[in-house]
């Protein structure tokens, strides 16, 4: 019997998180994943912008989440030496002359002022369709979140266990003051499955949301994501770009459908006037919930078991700032925001 800290089961953007939060704190971890080429965390496009929406308005704790990512990633990067993330502006074209105006008022509001770049009254890039100009945000960017994902898991390897592997729940054994699973016994268990039901978490309401990119071929160069009806972000290679994404609740098909592209390619038609060549398409299931708050908690009648999923759109925002709010809690027994504790739900349980 090998005893150790936690086992964590999932190592997608919300396991990673967690394990890393684990290695920095110096605790004795084996992770358990089996990586799913289409997991939600492999195919993401990795982007993080803190003013999203149709109408446009702070994320939720935007406050708090955006200055905690922009350390968090760069500290990982360092420890791991590699590189994934890539902060950079981005660029929303106004619709109309109106919008811009909004804007123009909107700047001066409270709040707005640290993601606020520049509010540009004339088209601005070339290549892009904006008439009326647009609004430059910044504390955007993206993560490449397989090379991410790739990057922890060389670190849980050089100081942890990785056990590539599909976790068998009849093989664990849970008691008040701990649990067993194989030849490993630790203090908890954390299940980070994305949309996998997870043991003991059956009941909470994680709902499937699949969505769909494409990735195009291009000579467009601009340094900067530019975002409406779809977003374009920067790919793996040169002149590649990722563009997405759709959301479909209804489809729970485990494949790209034509449907998907032609939205995707008529909407970039909108976006861009520069010609491109569709390269490619790939296809996830988000973790969604009802009221769109990560599902974060402990479980009610077991101790030794905990849940992190639910991340929905914004697994890269939400991830890292959350992963301590858990850690936190287990290790020092400090209270969960209501919002995202998954008490919320327990008349489901
Ligand atoms: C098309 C698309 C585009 C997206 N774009 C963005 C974006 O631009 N920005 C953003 O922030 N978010 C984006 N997202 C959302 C983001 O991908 C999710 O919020 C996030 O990846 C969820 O991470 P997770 O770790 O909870 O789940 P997952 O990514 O599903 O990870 C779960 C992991 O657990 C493993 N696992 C599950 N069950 C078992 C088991 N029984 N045994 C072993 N291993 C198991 C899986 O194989 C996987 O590795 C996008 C999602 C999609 C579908």
């Amino acid at each position: 019997m090998q005893a150790v800290d936690y086992i964590v089961v999932g190592q997608g953007l919300a396991g990673s998180a967690v394990a890393v939060q684990l290695l920095q704190r110096k605790k004795r971890i084996v992770v358990i994943d089996q990586p799913a080429g289409n997991s939600s965390s492999r195919i993401a496009a990795g982007l993080f912008n803190p003013i999203t929406g149709k109408k446009m308005t702070k994320t939720w704790l935007a406050d708090a989440l955006f200055p905690y990512l922009h350390e968090y990633y760069p500290a990982v990067e360092a420890r791991t030496a590699r590189k994934f993330f890539f902060p950079m502006p981005l660029y929303r074209p106004f619709l109309s002359i109106e919008e811009q105006n909004e804007w123009m008022a909107r700047s001066a509001e409270p709040g707005y002022g640290p993601y606020i770049d520049t509010i540009h009254q004339r088209p601005a890039i070339p290549g892009i369709h904006d008439p009326w100009g647009g609004l430059m945000l910044r504390q955007c960017g993206y993560l490449d979140t397989t090379a991410y994902i790739e990057a922890v898991r060389g670190w849980i390897t050089e100081a942890g266990t990785l056990l590539e592997e599909t976790f068998d729940p009849t093989r664990l054994q849970v008691s008040p003051a701990g649990v067993q699973y194989g030849a490993y016994t630790a203090l908890g268990i954390i299940f980070c499955q994305g949309v996998a039901a997870a043991r003991g978490f059956e009941w909470l309401p994680v709902k499937p949301l699949k969505g769909e990119t494409i990735r195009i071929k291009t000579g467009f160069q601009h340094n900067a994501i530019i975002n409406r009806g779809v977003y374009l972000v920067p790919g793996a290679g040169p002149g590649e770009r990722r563009v997405g994404a759709t959301y479909d609740f209804h489809d729970s098909t485990p494949t790209t459908t034509p449907a998907a592209r032609e939205t995707l390619d008529q909407k970039l038609k909108e976006l861009v006037v520069f010609p491109y060549d569709i390269t490619g398409q790939d296809w996830g299931f988000r973790p969604t919930v009802p009221d769109r708050r990560p599902l974060v908690g402990i479980h009610p009648e077991l101790p030794s078991m905990a849940v992190f999923t639910g991340l929905g759109t914004k697994g890269v925002s939400l991830s890292p700032y959350f992963s301590e709010v858990l850690i936190r809690r287990l290790e020092n027994h400090t209270p969960l925001n209501k919002e995202i504790d998954i008490e919320r739900y327990k008349s489901l349980y």
